[in-house]
């Protein structure tokens, strides 16, 4: 039997909504289309809505053929692949004046090419509408199809990002379909095919992970050339999902950030809130500055 801990005070957020976070929510609706942001109930959307730095966008239908034991899209069949998606993403995009855009999508395991076809396409656009504006990709693992990931690199994304998630240990506890070395595979691969372009990674910590663990998490991914890592607070998205084992204090999230920057890392977020995307604005400078 499952025991739930309190949350501490730390994770309590104020809600700060404004004429800016109310807009972006009604294009989005207006638009047809789903983000992350909402879909994961991501604590940081006031903050990256409201000063429009960024959003990500959730391609290819809301629901996912995967269904891993954290998240909160919902799983099921697949929704009719729209080729209309890619241009009402660059136009939203345009239209919030974003500096930043991720564009990541549900798993699509009944398509050939994993919806890289579309997915590579919306970077296109994104990029023709608003050719200031900078755009990081995290996809799914594509099930390790290498010409789909070439696919999607030919559309030239200034950041790629794929998520190992957690450690070796729990990664079948915590992730549907997916492998660890298929992800390290994956993130080594995009630095052979494009070897300027920044590699990202996240893990979730407070699933039951040791520090011994996350340590070797970040030497797996340092020895797959990736540039940059994110450690978050796993939050449970409702009583279905895992729950939390345990809640780190700030102060440990900094201790992580030492220890990955020391490791070699160019760059590193960690903290009770960061995901995969906060803050990724700053990230792109930072990355290809050195
Ligand atoms: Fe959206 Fe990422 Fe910002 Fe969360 S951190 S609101 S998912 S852009
Ligand atoms: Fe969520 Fe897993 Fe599907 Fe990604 S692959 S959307 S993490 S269920």
């Amino acid at each position: 039997q499952a025991t739930y801990i309190r949350k501490p005070k730390w994770l309590k957020t104020k809600i700060n909504t404004n004429e800016s976070y109310r807009e972006l929510k009604h294009l989005m609706r207006d638009k047809k289309l789903n983000t992350v942001c909402e879909e994961a109930r991501c604590p940081n959307i006031y903050e990256c809505w409201s000063e429009r730095q960024t959003a990500t966008f959730m391609i290819l239908g809301d629901t996912c053929t995967r269904g891993c034991r954290f998240c909160a899209v919902k799983t099921g069949l697949p929704n009719e692949l729209d080729w209309g998606e890619p241009k009402r993403v660059a136009e939203s995009v345009a239209i919030m004046g974003l500096k930043h855009t991720v564009i990541t999508a549900v798993a699509r395991d009944d398509l050939k090419d994993g919806g890289a076809a579309v997915f590579a396409e919306t970077v296109r656009q994104i990029r023709t509408q608003n050719p200031g504006s900078t755009i990081e990709i995290l996809p799914s693992d594509m099930k390790g199809d290498y010409e789909s990931l070439h696919t999607l690199m030919d559309s030239g994304p200034d950041i790629f990002n794929h998520n190992i998630e957690t450690v070796r240990r729990l990664t079948k506890k915590v992730r549907a379909i997916a492998m660890y070395d298929r992800s390290l595979q994956l993130l080594q691969r995009v630095k052979e095919i494009a070897p300027d372009t920044p590699t990202k990674s996240s893990i979730m910590v407070g699933l039951g992970e040791t520090k011994e663990e996350l340590i070797q998490a970040m030497d797996d991914l340092l020895a797959h050339d990736v540039d940059i890592v994110t450690i978050g607070q796993y939050l449970q998205p409702t009583k279905k999902h895992l729950p939390v084992e345990r809640y780190y204090h700030p102060d440990e999230f900094e201790e992580l950030k030492q220890i990955a920057l020391e490791m070699g890392f160019r760059h590193c977020e960690a903290g009770p809130f960061v995901r995969s995307s906060y803050h990724a604005d700053e990230q792109v400078t930072q990355a290809s500055a050195q």
